[in-house]
């Protein structure tokens, strides 16, 4: 048995310091329930917050009730019992007060539990929403409380706003219900108030308006308005924002004191021949964000940024610009893309700049044969090939580049935070660069990215018209055909995307496969019809793509494997089939394939009714009202969750227990000012 020691605390020691056996009154089998949902210290307690509040600050008399009404009132369980059989079963309590009328509750959900909590003759108080059933009133799944004493109203639970815990079956043993948490709160507060200070300095909490810890924590427990709670709860979610900036901070100037970086002293030469060979001029955005690289680049402190653009904002250039860079100083450069079809088709486009000024590059994926591969990775390791193209295949164990000096890593939410850095540790601390088309909305760019520094190129180059997006039923696809038809005429492409490759046992989506075949045979006949996906072999994939490019095939029926990057500014039409289907940034993805040059673009999303859930249409909307990747970003976060949304918890979810990234990002924006501020003074 821990002994309480009843020594007095310190007043500056850390309540996350001090275990919760010091507090007197905790025993054994409750510090083991606490422990069980990660409550082992004073702070720890002090910082379970409530998962709401009830408003008991009046108690309502049942006479005086009205349908809509959200009440607390307190009465005698006149009758109580199990109701109904099957489906129907509910347990159904009649409540009756002081005013001498009566309201029934009932619960539905967990009726056979209820029996166990409430019964004939205790006194309870409940709160909830009051409905009418058949013109009587009454109360569905009340939070309700049995009164232990109903004659000494304790104002712990009673006449004021009461906080409601997350409970677990172990907290519930353990005794630890509303009301036993709210007791052990009121009386560790009390036992801890005196030692508690505010860690964060003063100056930062006036400015920002924030309540000091030690109000924060009484106020998040025992509030005397919900303002208040509001008020409590910014600034723990702050404080849980400051600590993980804090730590993003202090690395971040760690690296920059280390200068264990290279410095690309030069520009060169062919950084200014490529533009001027180019059919452009960059955009402003583009001009913007190569002085940031190049700055980054010139000083010895590793690179570490994030490119985030939306798709078709001329991200790659700016890379083989930044390549150019390395290429003069003497480095090589390795870019890192998700998928097979986006590293061959960067390939291309990147070696059509290169040959031009002699610089030779390679393409490493997984598919090459042996021969091919001794060869390329022969050029990686002895320096020929100064630009090398790939997939992950670029990290596998053989690789070894002679004097690799800049990473890029394209479409990095595929690629976890692990591949990014197993790439760099290829070089001596390169540069970084990782280049993002699906905008990621700024909370998630603050915690999932926060070491890396932001630009963003937020314009895409002049004389792109907007896609017409369109929503289509299965039954009227013939319209979306007909588009496809008339833009052959006009010789322009069109793709038409299907969620899996092969008809499969458990779903019966149109497949690629099949739906190429019947297109083909029927509807499209008259057109030249290609197919793409992932299982068609490299060089047959290869011919695909180039004769779609080139115009002789006219329609390419394909799965995702050309979500990301693939880029043939003639192609104006897109249908997706089981739009449904797809996640948010993926049809944004898709939909930025079309729309690539100045001619009119439609992009159809054909759903099929019967399969599309709430959060489906919700997608779908999205898609109709907006085109604005950084719009679709903050769609996503909120129909999706941060967790979901970048597939860890690297993302940031469930690595704060106060904060939620879809509601606080105006909190973490000013924690993470403030921790810069503290840091780089
Ligand atoms: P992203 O990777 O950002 O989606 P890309 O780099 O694939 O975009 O660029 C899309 C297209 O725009 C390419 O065909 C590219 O050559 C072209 N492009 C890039 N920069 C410009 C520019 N400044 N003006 C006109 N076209 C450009
Ligand atoms: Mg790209």
């Amino acid at each position: 048995m821990p002994t309480a020691d009843n020594r007095p605390i310190d007043h500056n020691t850390d309540p996350f310091d001090v275990h919760l056996e010091k507090m007197p009154g905790i025993g054994s089998v409750r510090l083991e329930a606490l422990a069980s949902v990660g409550v082992l210290s004073v702070g720890d307690l002090l910082t379970y917050i409530p998962r709401k509040y009830l408003d008991r600050s009046e108690i309502a008399p049942i006479s005086e009730l009205c349908e809509g009404e959200d009440v607390t009132l307190i009465a005698d369980v006149t009758s109580a019992a199990l109701v109904g059989h099957g489906k129907s079963q509910r347990y159904q309590a009649t409540l009756k007060d002081e005013s001498g009328s009566t309201l029934i509750c009932i619960w539905f959900a967990g009726a056979d539990v209820m029996r166990h909590i409430i019964a004939k003759g205790d006194v309870v108080a409940v709160t909830g929403p009051i409905t009418a059933f058949r013109s009587k009133l009454q109360m569905v799944h009340p939070e309700i409380e049995v009164l232990s004493d109903p004659e000494d109203p304790d104002l712990v639970h009673m006449g004021r706003i009461v906080p409601i815990y997350p409970l677990t079956a172990e907290l519930r043993d353990a005794r630890l219900n509303a009301r036993g948490l709210r007791k052990t709160l009121r009386d560790v507060l009390d036992r801890a108030s005196p030692w508690l200070i505010d860690p964060l300095p003063e100056p930062i909490r006036i400015l920002r308006d924030l309540l000091s810890w030690p109000d924060a924590v009484e106020k998040i427990h025992f509030p005397e308005s919900m303002k208040q709670a509001l008020e409590a709860r910014k600034r723990l979610v702050y404080d849980e924002f400051f600590e993980f900036q804090l730590e993003l901070a202090k690395r971040k100037k760690a690296s920059m004191e280390a200068k264990a970086g290279i410095a690309f002293t030069e520009v060169g030469p062919d950084f200014e021949r490529l533009l001027k060979k180019l059919p452009f001029d960059l955009t402003a955005g583009q001009k913007r964000v190569l002085t940031e690289i190049r700055e980054d680049m010139r000083t010895v402190v590793p690179m570490n940024r994030l490119l985030q653009g939306d798709v078709g904002s001329g991200k790659t250039l700016v890379a083989v610009l930044a390549m150019l860079i390395a290429q003069a100083n003497g480095k090589q450069s390795a870019l890192m893309v998700p998928t097979e079809v986006l590293a061959e088709q960067h390939h291309t486009v990147i070696t059509g700049y290169m040959d031009s000024l002699g610089i030779s590059t390679a393409l490493l994926t997984g598919s090459q044969n042996a021969a091919a591969r001794r060869e390329t990775l022969q050029g990686i390791a002895n320096g020929f090939a100064k630009i090398v193209i790939g997939t992950h295949a670029l990290l596998s164990q053989g690789v070894e580049f002679s004097k690799l000096g800049l990473v890029v890593i394209d479409e990095q939410h595929r690629f976890g935070v692990i591949q990014r850095h197993a790439l760099r540790r290829k070089g001596q601390v390169p540069d970084l660069l990782v280049m993002t088309a699906t905008p990621i909305p700024r909370t998630l760019a603050m915690t999932a990215y926060g070491d890396l520094d932001v630009s963003i190129l937020d314009e895409k180059p002049a004389g792109r018209t907007l896609i017409k997006t369109i929503g289509l039923r299965q039954k009227d696809h013939e319209a979306a055909l007909k588009t496809v038809r008339e833009a052959a005429s006009r010789k322009e492409q069109s793709y038409i995307i299907f969620p899996l490759v092969e008809k499969t046992e458990k779903s019966d989506l149109a497949s690629a496969k099949q739906g190429f075949e019947t297109l083909r045979d029927g509807p499209l006949k008259e057109l030249n019809v290609g197919l793409l996906h992932g299982r068609i072999p490299p060089d047959e994939r290869d011919a695909v793509m180039s004769s779609f490019k080139s115009g002789t095939t006219d329609v390419l029926v394909a799965t995702t494997v050309i979500e990301v990057g693939v880029d043939v500014p003639t192609a104006t039409v897109m249908i997706i089939e089981n739009a449904e289907k797809f996640g948010l940034s993926q049809l944004h993805q898709l939909r930025g394939r079309i729309g690539r040059s100045d001619r009119p673009s439609f992009c159809y999303l054909v759903v099929d009714d019967r399969s599309v859930s709430p959060e489906a249409s919700q997608r779908i909307n999205a898609m109709l009202e907006t085109s604005d990747g950084f719009e679709i970003a903050e769609r996503d976060l909120t129909i999706r969750g941060p967790g979901e949304m970048l597939g860890t918890k690297q993302a940031g979810d469930g690595q704060f227990r106060i904060a939620d990234l879809r509601k606080d990002a105006d909190i973490l924006t000013i924690a993470r000012q403030d921790t810069l501020r503290v840091v780089f003074g």
